[in-house]
């Protein structure tokens, strides 16, 4: 069956580029994102929804529309080498391109004539379409006694150190303090394949208008710039 509907909105985020966003939602919880809902909606539409601490915010992947389906995937968390099927994944290469994260509720406004709903802790790329909101209901999304099979724990994180030169940059930045923690936290999630781990090599990312390029250092890694 074939249907079609209207996306609601689109978010802006940090993330520039698909290298590098955590995998799943909260692992940046710091990472602050916008939802702007489309002029046809009005504040009525989500009047209520700032009782609520946390939002489920269902979203396509749409920077792989043109990549077909894969039956079989190798989630990142098994080292790249493992196969599990797509239904027992949240790889993004699906049936449907439909992803689904709970993001943390900082403010509802309005600008311009369109709600904007700022959250916290998104894990998509600027400019993913949102197709639907919905308020987190812990009594039933929150299940105790769940068992999440090899997902059952948040990635191991990595130590990140600022080089001297970074440091004074991020110093003087209008919101230093935020960018350099959103650089740490993006980067400790080791957004690296799994099959390039080798020591020495400068990495690359896009984090909000900056470039901000890191090396593997025996500690973790080093931001060495930030441009
Ligand atoms: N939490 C969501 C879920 O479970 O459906 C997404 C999980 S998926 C593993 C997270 C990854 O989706 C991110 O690391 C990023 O690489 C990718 N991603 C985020 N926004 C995207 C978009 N608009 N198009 C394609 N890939 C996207």
């Amino acid at each position: 069956m074939t249907f079609s509907f209207e996306t609601v909105g689109r978010i802006s985020s940090p993330y520039k580029e698909k290298f590098a966003i955590p995998r799943q939602p909260s692992l940046a919880p710091s990472v602050r994102s916008q939802v702007v809902l489309d002029k046809r909606f009005s504040l009525n539409s989500v009047q209520g929804l700032h009782e609520f601490s946390h939002i489920w915010l269902s979203f396509i992947f749409h920077q792989h529309l043109d990549t077909p389906m894969k039956e079989m995937i190798r989630p990142p968390r098994l080292g790249g080498n493992k196969k599990v099927g797509v239904f027992a994944s949240r790889s993004t290469f699906r049936p449907n391109p439909l992803g689904l994260s709970v993001v943390e509720l900082l403010d509802i406004k309005q600008a311009k004539g369109q709600v904007i709903i700022d959250v916290a802790g998104a894990d998509l790329l600027d400019g993913t379409p949102i197709v639907d909101i919905k308020p987190y209901i812990a009594y039933v999304d929150a299940v105790k006694e769940a068992d999440s099979g090899f997902a059952s724990e948040a990635p191991k994180s990595v130590e990140v150190s600022f080089s001297e030169e970074v440091a004074q940059t991020l110093k003087k930045a209008k919101d230093g303090a935020y960018i350099s923690t959103v650089i740490r936290e993006v980067l400790s999630q080791d957004p690296r394949p799994a099959y390039q781990r080798e020591e020495g090599r400068e990495y690359g990312v896009k984090l909000f208008d900056y470039n901000v390029q890191w090396v593997v250092s025996n500690s973790g890694f080093l931001v060495t710039s930030v441009c």
